[in-house]
């Protein structure tokens, strides 16, 4: 099988996985221990926490570990909307953030904020301009996504960023990272970003297992409370074999950024192109979009369909994103972006890793090509 669905999750690399092994067996001491266990645990958990600001440019007390992204992206809406509540009731956002970001919204405005839902465009790009227009006197947060999980969209979070801190800099800026480290530079101190979210497990780390970046004097209201753990926003003993398997992911990671996405820009121009020449499938990622990710549609043909047919031929792929592919309805990202339903509801996501080869990309147009030539055969078919 060839899994290119790396934007659901990523393979582990191996040295994470021997570390988290080694780090569960011969240090699980409790961080907050005073005994030399204890020590051991806290020595391990601050050099992790220098490893991620390091390869993030930040400093290490800005690093809080979470759960994940899901939780890095509640902490940092909802903290920062009730924590600054005195201050205004207003929060910006974009109609294509992950469920993570877009619900957390949702569930604010059902308790009195009021929202502004930047629209994208076709691209499913938001500008600056857009955000300078919706800010007003009572904005509190804005948070717009680096890279789009679904289309690989990037949007100009750096250019976003630096307006907020030159024309508003009350208004705190978060931004979901989870598809762009590794991918896509960003330097977090020179884009005016208060709040940055990360997730192990999109760079080949373990599951369960993120952070969020919190600026200095930033400060957010704590959504759980217990012993103080992580600054105070992540109480509950800390899961130091996945923190450390962690830093060793993004350190690795960060390390590989250059060659890694240089590479898969080939291999995404390679693969556009052999699907932009297959008929009837459209392209809905744009060519500027991140190097790992391209989404395309077979209008007419059930997504799940052709995911199957695909899969019989040794591919692995994803039918809209893997958070809510479950789902019936069709994708948000896309309706957004003002495609018809016939696109929503065909929508196909091919996320490359850093262990494909440019051979691994033609026989996945082959496969494509095999898979539309069975789907217009069975169309004629029905016809006569
Ligand atoms: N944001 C984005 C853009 C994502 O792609 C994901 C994972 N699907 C998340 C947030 C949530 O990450 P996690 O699985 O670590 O909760």
């Amino acid at each position: 099988m060839k899994y290119f669905d790396n934007a659901a999750t990523t393979p582990p690399y191996k040295e994470v996985i021997h570390t988290i092994t080694e780090v569960m067996s011969a240090h699980y001491g409790n961080p907050s221990s005073l005994h030399r266990y204890g020590e051991d645990s806290a020595r391990l958990l601050q050099k992790a926490r220098e490893v991620c600001a390091e390869a993030l440019g930040v400093h290490a007390g800005e690093i809080v570990f979470t759960s994940g992204a899901t939780e890095s992206n509640n902490i940092a809406v909802k903290g920062a909307a009730l924590q600054w509540i005195t201050r205004g009731k207003h929060l910006i956002t974009t109609m294509t953030e992950h469920p993570s970001v877009f619900e957390s919204f949702k569930q604010l405005e059902r308790q009195g904020w009021e929202v502004t839902y930047l629209e994208v465009d076709a691209a499913g790009e938001v500008t600056e301009e857009q955000v300078a227009q919706a800010v007003r006197t009572d904005t509190v947060l804005v948070s717009v996504m680096h890279v789009n999980n679904e289309t690989g969209c990037v949007q100009p979070v750096a250019e976003i960023g630096r307006m907020l801190k030159k024309k508003y800099p009350r208004v705190l800026f978060h931004v979901d990272g989870v598809q762009g480290f590794g991918k896509v530079p960003l330097y977090l101190k020179e884009s005016g970003i208060d709040l940055y979210s990360l997730s192990a497990h999109k760079i080949r780390g373990p599951k369960g297992i993120g952070l969020l970046y919190v600026r200095e004097d930033v400060s957010l209201f704590p959504l759980l409370t217990g012993g103080g753990q992580e600054g105070g926003l992540r109480p509950g003993t800390e899961n130091i074999p996945y923190i450390v398997g962690m830093a060793k992911a993004v350190r690795m990671a960060k390390e590989a950024e250059k060659t890694v996405s240089e590479r898969l820009k080939l291999l995404r121009a390679t693969l556009m192109e052999g699907i932009s020449r297959l008929p009837e499938l459209k392209l809905n990622s744009v060519p500027e979009g991140a190097p790992h990710i391209v989404h395309f549609s077979y209008p007419g043909m059930k997504a799940e369909a052709l995911l199957h047919m695909l899969e019989e031929e040794g591919f692995l792929v994803s039918t809209k994103s893997a958070c809510s592919s479950r789902k019936a309805e069709p994708s948000r990202v896309l309706q957004a972006m003002g495609k018809l339903p016939d696109i929503c509801l065909s929508g196909i996501r091919i996320s490359l890793g850093d262990e494909h080869t440019e051979s691994d990309i033609q026989d996945l147009i082959a496969a494509l090509n095999k898979a539309v030539g069975r789907v217009r055969h069975l169309k004629g078919e029905n016809l006569t």
